[in-house]
């Protein structure tokens, strides 16, 4: 039985993850968990597995839920709040395996606690990879903690790379879905609205994550993930365009043999995954074979989806530029959300507070969230113009 820390367990990643522990009872236990401001869904959680914790993301919040909870009969189940609370939950003794799922750097400092303790950590929250991914291996070496990607594509990869030896790989590929606007014509762009970027055509997923492969921006962030995870340079992790999200990534080697990973378009298989390496369990996620019969692929095209280019430019610049990226996106996703910000202001923000970011790389988690909040400071004082 794995005791299961979960981050962000009222969110998409979160509930998949849940929905795993359901059907898988004898494998898996969710005793902690780490929620945001859905006070609902955090409830019914509680109701459902009685954890030892919840940290909710403030104090109102937690009173509220524990206020709710004591109504309720339950009173051994400890609520928490803020950072110090998904610090404590992440850090859990009794916990065997972490979900790192909160979106954005939201998550970072629990998931860099969780390495501390030495924890088995499954990643979700790529954004805490591109803003401290050095930092956060580092840790993960010094402290025998095991990091295990759940993004789609890096867990493909993670399957693949056991296929051959490190120095036998020549380059990894990440496929992209290319997003509702795959074959939007560029003068549409202008007029792309909320409602339409949040129609993702293979997955179903969070707010941010969705606009973000709207704009192909999640990709960049995965090329940087990547880079950090498998300790390849920006030119030896490439995209190709998939449509079908069929093939969800693959790894070239020196050889000239690729290794692809397919599987159904469902986050629970790599959840599944990460949960219960180095085995395979047995799921009923089965692949249907006819999913085979179309297969396309094609370059990005870096002109309509300029992010894919400002990332690759960060990833080459600095580790400040990659802290950058990820805050100036996050404001202005916000903002394009709450129609402030047109789609194409999404890339021209980032561009610019890229442009302002002077080169270095912040040696502690501490120097990485002050980055992040310049930057920020920064996307939002641009956007207010
Ligand atoms: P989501 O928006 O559905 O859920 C986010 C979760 O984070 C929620 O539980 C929310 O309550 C919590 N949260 C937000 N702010 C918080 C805070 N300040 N304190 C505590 N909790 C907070 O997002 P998601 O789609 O589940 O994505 C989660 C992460 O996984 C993201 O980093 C995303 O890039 C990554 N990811 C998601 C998918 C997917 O299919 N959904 C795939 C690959 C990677
Ligand atoms: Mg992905």
């Amino acid at each position: 039985m794995k005791n299961i820390a979960l981050l962000g367990s009222t969110g998409s990643i979160g509930q998949s993850t849940l929905s795993l522990c359901e059907s898988h009872p004898d494998r898996f236990r969710p005793i902690a968990f780490a929620a945001g401001s859905n006070l609902d869904t955090a409830f019914a959680q509680c109701l459902r597995w009685h954890p030892q914790l919840i940290s909710m993301a403030t104090e109102p919040l937690a009173e509220a839920l524990a206020q709710r909870l004591k109504a309720a009969g339950i009173n051994d189940t400890e609520v928490l709040h803020g950072t110090a609370g998904t610090v404590r939950v992440a850090t859990l003794p009794e916990a065997d395996f972490v979900v790192s799922a909160i979106v954005g750097v939201a998550g970072l400092e629990a998931t860099y606690a969780a390495v501390l303790a030495g924890k088995t950590v499954g990643l979700a929250n790529k954004e805490c990879l591109v803003a401290a991914g050095d930092l956060i291996l580092a840790a993960a070496g010094a402290h025998n903690a095991t990091l295990l990607p759940i993004d789609s594509e890096h867990n493909a990869i993670h399957q693949c790379l056991r296929g051959g030896q490190p120095n036998e790989v020549k380059q990894i590929w990440l496929t992209a879905s290319g997003g509702p606007f795959r074959n939007t014509p560029l003068a549409d762009f202008a007029a792309i609205t909320p409602a339409q970027a949040l129609k993702h055509p293979t997955w179903v997923m969070g707010q941010r994550i969705t606009v973000d492969s709207a704009t192909m921006l999640n990709k960049g962030l995965e090329i940087i993930e990547a880079c950090r995870l498998f300790n390849l340079p920006p030119d030896r992790v490439r995209v190709t365009v998939h449509p079908q999200s069929t093939i969800h990534s693959l790894v070239e080697y020196i050889d000239g043999s690729i290794l692809a990973q397919i599987s159904v378009t469902d986050m629970r298989l790599p959840i599944l995954y990460a949960l219960s390496y180095p085995d395979r369990i047995a799921s009923d996620l089965t692949f249907d074979m006819t999913a085979l019969a179309h297969l396309d692929f094609q370059p990005p095209d870096l002109t309509r989806f300029p992010c894919l280019r400002l990332a690759y430019e960060a990833a080459a610049a600095s580790q400040n530029h990659c802290i950058a990226l990820n805050a100036a996106d996050e404001i202005a996703v916000e903002a394009f959300l709450h129609n402030k910000l047109p789609f194409l202001g999404i890339p021209s923000t980032i561009e610019k507070v890229l442009a302002l970011t002077p080169t270095g790389s912040p040696a502690s988690i501490a120097e990485v969230l002050t980055a992040d909040l310049q930057a920020r400071e920064q996307a939002r004082a641009l956007i207010a113009n």
